[in-house]
């Protein structure tokens, strides 16, 4: 039985802010949950971005919604992480609060049963490759950050890319970094106006192209996978297996990005893996700029044999500093896939008090 969920809202510092087409994260805000259960514990973590700009979710409200909404359907019920989705599904939308629900009952379980998540996904890689994102910047101090990258040993970087930052900065990227795979994502910046352009920048040389047009606007997604030969990765567009059906079926996408936390947790993203696969659709596993924790998972996930495009693992220390959570391993441009049983285990207890700014009180509502 599920007897306590405790939540708290955490700021964890970041070493130095990140720049997307939807916006600035200078510090991370976000929200973790631990249930204690009969059997033992685990943590969940909502990777909602501190503003609701990548999504309608963000930490603060999410915060909000699991103390008051989420949590409380969930405390003195005897449920498996399999049934999490479904006793939430009369909260509307909030995939992300509710994956992280699941992902600690999940954690708890296995950890009870002294298996590993990537055992428990059936995930056979010990080892993928490591992936790094960067931000927004000016080039001088991209081709810095790419130096660095590529010196601690990543073989692929995703560069975000938007109108006015796109086939100069990209391809400067590819000039100077010869060895390394170059990735772009413009989360959706890209308008009818730009089709020649995004046309351009998938013909130099990268090896995936991420959400180039917004998922509403399907007509040039279409347009682009027609006449471009490298992977049109959806990933703000692939919000439910329904939704990547659509695109399919229209030709609006030729790989996808999954995200455990937008689909609603990691068995949807199993789920979503397990589609993909059987229609021959190339997966990359994308990150939200999570902690330890949500990197634990990701990284398990992207273990998976249908993740044949190097997608977003990486240490969370990239961006984070004082996270309370293990980190995961990294060496020669590859990362450890996670063999503990649960996720990622638990967090230094100090560090975890340090960056909590709210903890919520749903547990003690119902008197347990
Ligand atoms: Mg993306």
């Amino acid at each position: 039985m599920i007897r306590h969920i405790e939540i708290r809202q955490l700021e964890v510092p970041v070493r130095e802010p990140f720049v997307a087409a939807h916006g600035t994260t200078t510090s991370r805000e976000i929200v973790v949950v631990r249930i204690d259960t009969d059997d033992g514990h685990g943590w969940g973590e909502c990777s909602a971005l501190p503003d609701p700009t990548y999504s309608a979710e963000f930490a603060a409200g999410a915060f909000l919604i699991l103390d008051e909404e989420l949590a409380p359907r969930l405390l003195g019920y005897d449920l498996g992480p399999e049934q999490v989705t479904a006793r939430l599904s009369m909260v509307a939308g909030n995939p992300m609060a509710k994956a992280a629900l699941e992902m600690a009952l999940l954690d708890a379980s296995l950890r009870a049963d002294d298996r590993s998540l990537a055992e428990f996904l059936g995930a056979e890689a010990s080892h993928v490759p490591a992936g790094a994102a960067v931000g927004l910047a000016p080039l001088d101090t991209l081709l810095t950050r790419v130096e660095s990258l590529a010196e601690a040993g990543y073989r692929r970087v995703k560069a975000k890319v938007m109108p006015g930052h796109d086939v100069a900065v990209v391809a400067a990227l590819l000039d100077r970094f010869d060895q390394l795979e170059v990735q772009v994502d413009a989360n959706g910046s890209f308008g009818s106006a730009h089709l020649e352009l995004v046309g351009e920048l998938a013909s130099i040389g990268i090896t995936a192209l991420e959400q180039p047009f917004a998922a509403r606007q399907l007509d040039l997604a279409v347009k682009l996978v027609e006449r471009c030969r490298v992977p049109v990765v959806a990933d703000e567009a692939a919000e439910s297996l329904d939704a990547v059906d659509r695109l399919r079926l229209a030709n609006a996408l030729s790989a996808v990005s999954v995200k455990p936390a937008r689909l609603g947790g990691v068995l949807a993203a199993r789920a979503m893996h397990d589609k993909c696969r059987n229609a021959d659709l190339p997966l990359t596993a994308g990150g939200m700029l999570e902690t330890g924790l949500g990197r634990h998972a990701l990284a398990a996930l992207a273990a998976l044999p249908g993740f044949t495009i190097t997608g977003d693992v990486s240490p969370a220390a990239r961006w984070l500093t004082d996270d309370p959570w293990p980190d995961l391993d990294m060496a020669g441009g590859l990362i450890t896939v996670p063999t503990r049983p649960g996720i990622a285990g638990d967090p230094d207890p100090a560090r975890l008090d340090a960056v909590t700014v709210k903890q919520g009180q749903a547990g003690r509502r119902r008197g347990n």
